[in-house]
């Protein structure tokens, strides 16, 4: 099976479950990732606003925008690269997600990540940040490049602001763009270093 079939039958097991799910009544409730099945960044937000709900699409609201414009700025194509979310319906009134939902949420965020593998990951925001770096805050990590043991396997994560936080305040919009602008300099560097990222090595370090 390609990985995009094998992505495609991920979503619709996720439709079928979703009158079991928590914020979910209808299969169309569920926002799917999008992007390239072999994309080598992976892109994780939070949960589906309002306009992401109606659009079943991830980030296409204001702070979506945002994060497109600047990820494309950086010499990205959004094609390329792939966008989820750790919670895949809307929470009402755009509240944060609770445990429990980020919890029935969390096997088929699991299945995305091994099915499409990606070289790095990319948090936006505390809540997909704490699923690999739970201890940290994202105002003291934020653009550094992580490499953490996660389900046997050594992944790079890179913990970035939520783009609606960078919306709010000036400081964190610069931030947030100067954190995309080491994108292709850390993309370089895992590819350069790949070889030696076995789990031997210290885990839950911060790189670069
Ligand atoms: N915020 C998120 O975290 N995800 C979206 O898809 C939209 C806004």
């Amino acid at each position: 099976m390609s990985k995009a079939d094998k992505l495609l039958a991920l979503y619709q097991k996720l439709e079928q479950a979703a009158p079991t799910l928590p914020l979910a009544t209808h299969a169309t409730d569920i926002v799917p990732g999008e992007g390239s099945p072999d994309a080598k960044i992976m892109f994780i937000g939070e949960a589906p606003g309002q306009n992401e709900a109606v659009q079943r699409r991830p980030f296409v609201g204001k702070s979506g925008q945002l994060f497109r414009q600047v990820l494309r700025d950086v010499g990205f194509v959004e094609a390329e690269v792939y966008i989820s979310n750790i919670v895949k319906v809307r929470p009402p009134e755009n509240r944060d997600p609770v445990l429990e939902e980020i919890t029935a949420y969390q096997p088929y965020l699991n299945q995305e990540i091994e099915i499409i593998n990606p070289t790095l990951i990319v948090t936006l925001g505390r809540f997909s940040m704490a699923k690999f770096l739970p201890d940290v805050k994202v105002s003291q990590v934020h653009g550094r490049l992580h490499k953490v043991k996660w389900n046997g396997r050594v992944l790079f994560v890179l913990p970035m602001y939520h783009p609606a936080a960078a919306l709010r305040a000036t400081k964190m919009k610069a931030a947030f763009i100067q954190d995309f602008q080491r994108l292709p300099k850390i993309m370089k560097w895992i590819a350069d270093h790949q070889e030696t990222a076995s789990l031997k090595q210290d885990i839950e370090s911060t790189l670069l």
